[in-house]
């Protein structure tokens, strides 16, 4: 089971759940640990992944 994902912004493990922050981005789920690391990600994508 993969219940936990990282944050590409900050390494940071986090829980995947329904209620975490997440974006899409080509056709992938990402997870953060907060809205302010999403920002970051959606940003500059191509530079996390
Ligand atoms: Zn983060």
């Amino acid at each position: 089971m993969f219940d936990k994902a990282k944050d590409p912004v900050c390494k940071m493990k986090i829980k995947r759940s329904a209620t975490a922050t997440t974006s899409e981005y080509e056709g992938k789920l990402y997870y953060f640990c907060s809205e302010k690391c999403r920002e970051q990600f959606d940003k500059n994508a191509s530079k996390y992944v």
